[in-house]
């Protein structure tokens, strides 16, 4: 694997959970049991009710496009072979929302509402980063 250039996540007692599971191909998110909701990114209480008794939950990884941008300028050289590419908001079927790249279609496809699925790029040995394809089946 060549060097990788962009910026890497450094995990911390919060995201820990999220960067392991993401390096063996699963999508953790937050769920609160005390008022029932799904998170998203990691943090250390719940945003709706404040209860610090997060547990983890595997999402299916499948969603659709809440809005997206396509970035024309890299924003440092190392993006620099990437453009244009896609960012948007993902909504989970689980009903929270990640920010992710669009891959395996050319952004003049991308659409809002397009069904999508997570696949994960690994982009050091410790760390992969959860990206989002069209849905192949639903
Ligand atoms: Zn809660």
């Amino acid at each position: 694997m060549q060097a990788y250039e962009k910026p890497v996540p450094v995990p911390d007692h919060v995201t820990g959970p999220f960067w392991e599971a993401a390096k063996q191909g699963r999508l953790l998110i937050q769920r609160c049991p005390n008022c029932g909701v799904h998170q998203f990114y990691p943090q250390s209480s719940c945003r709706s009710c404040l209860s610090a008794e997060l547990e983890w939950v595997e999402a299916k990884g499948k969603g659709a496009i809440y809005s997206y941008t396509v970035i024309h300028r890299a924003p440092s050289r190392p993006f620099e072979p990437d453009v244009p590419y896609t960012v948007a908001l993902v909504d989970l079927d689980e009903g929270c929302r990640m920010i992710s790249n669009i891959v395996e279609v050319s952004p003049e496809a991308v659409r809002i509402g397009m069904p999508v699925e997570v696949v994960f790029e690994e982009i050091t040995p410790e760390i992969s980063l959860p990206k989002f394809r069209p849905r192949r089946q639903s």
